[in-house]
């Protein structure tokens, strides 16, 4: 038994500039500008605050899975206010957003099904699709025409899958349109709005409240914790039968331990900021505007996004890499996406900004990347 294979898979990883690596970070010394705390809520001292509370009264884990013990007063409770929030019948708690979304998807289609995926959703969304053993099709990014076509040709149940907000280009998902088109061709939607709840919409309820999206038409609907929430977890949303033919047969849902019920009490805290302190969704569309006026008057490869992900387009992997590690030298922490995450030959930098940062922190990390991005 040896494992020569594998260190030569990592050697020709090193070669082609792919090879991922660790960074313990320290963002007290650097300016952080690769998180997803967009509304800077994973160090607000309200939400640490409760998250210490519930940890003194519920102690740390949840001791088991939901369907044994594991189901807290706090686990219920978040979702009745996040079923609330985002206007649907039930909202249904996952421990991660990679597992509800693989779990939902095979859940809802097995083989002798269809479903539809854009290219460039998050890879747990591609997972599910994978794993379900439906038929999988992706089609080109946002291509509806594309859709349409494939769409036509299925039998079986349809599920059409998106991303809400493109988790690695900043863009956002025709889904109105898509909306439409999964009516017609009678195919369920499924629209993972990791990085727009919280950001998007007057009350942070994403894209489906921005474009104003029931859940008839959107059915299935999914958000993570971890991003503008600032804390830990996913959640489905959509109707009483949705969620509990997940509770029946999502095995990602059944077979593992609940969150921890200090995470729940944490987010149903943070929930209310996101809802109620609306000027940290307007400083963070401010900071948006500055980043990209600064970037196009510098000329920088700004790639289409009004979010707060602004990647630049750097192309070579070797490159992209370099620049993340000289933007380290200058104080700034920012991620080079390179393939498989990205498609070949579209390696970037993933700037993401979050209301923490202030204006002149901008005006740096621009100054920064035209002196970087000059010279090499
Ligand atoms: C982060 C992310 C996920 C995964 O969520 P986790 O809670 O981190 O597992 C799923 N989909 C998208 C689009 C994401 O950006």
């Amino acid at each position: 038994m040896t494992f020569l294979k594998y260190t030569i898979q990592l050697e020709t990883l090193k070669a082609q500039g792919l090879y991922r690596s660790h960074r313990i970070i320290d963002d007290k010394t650097v300016l952080n500008f690769c998180s997803n705390d967009y509304l800077g809520l994973a160090k607000n001292e309200t939400v640490i605050s409760t998250f210490k509370n519930a940890a003194d009264s519920y102690g740390v884990g949840s001791g088991s899975a939901h369907l044994i013990c594991g189901h807290s007063l706090a686990h219920h409770a978040l979702e009745e206010e996040l079923a609330e929030f985002t206007g649907r019948e039930r909202a249904l708690l996952f421990s991660t957003g990679y597992m509800a979304n693989v779990g939902t998807i095979n859940a809802l289609v097995q083989r002798g099904d269809f479903v539809f995926e854009d290219k460039l959703n998050h890879a747990s969304l591609l997972d599910g699709g994978l794993s379900s053993g439906a038929n999988f099709k992706r089609y080109p990014h946002a291509d509806l025409e594309r859709l349409e076509k494939l769409l036509s040709i299925a039998s079986g149940q349809k599920l059409i899958v998106t991303d809400g907000v493109f988790s690695m280009d900043g863009d956002v998902a025709p889904l109105r349109k898509l909306a439409i088109l999964a009516k017609q061709n009678a195919a369920l939607l499924m629209v993972d709005d990791a990085h727009g709840f919280g950001v998007l919409g007057k009350t942070g309820g994403g894209l489906v409240e921005e474009l104003n999206l029931t859940q008839e038409d959107v059915p299935i609907l999914m958000g993570t914790l971890g991003k503008a929430f600032g804390t830990f977890g996913a959640f489905i949303a959509g109707s009483e039968t949705l969620i509990e033919t997940l509770i029946q047969s999502a095995r990602t849902y059944i077979y593992t331990t609940a969150l921890p019920p200090a995470i729940a009490e944490a987010t149903r805290a943070s929930l209310k900021i996101v809802i109620a302190e609306t000027w940290r969704r307007e400083k963070l569309q401010v900071l948006i505007s500055q980043f990209k006026t600064g970037a196009v008057q510098l000329n920088l490869p700004l790639m289409p996004s009004d979010s707060p992900i602004q990647p630049l387009l750097i192309g070579d992997s070797f490159r992209a890499t370099e620049l993340s590690q000289q933007l380290l030298e200058a104080g700034f922490l920012v991620s080079a996406i390179r393939p498989p995450t990205v498609p070949k030959n579209k390696a970037r930098l993933r700037i993401t900004l979050s209301v923490l940062h202030e204006f002149e922190d901008v005006t740096r990390l621009l100054e920064a990347l035209d002196r970087l991005l000059k010279c090499g």
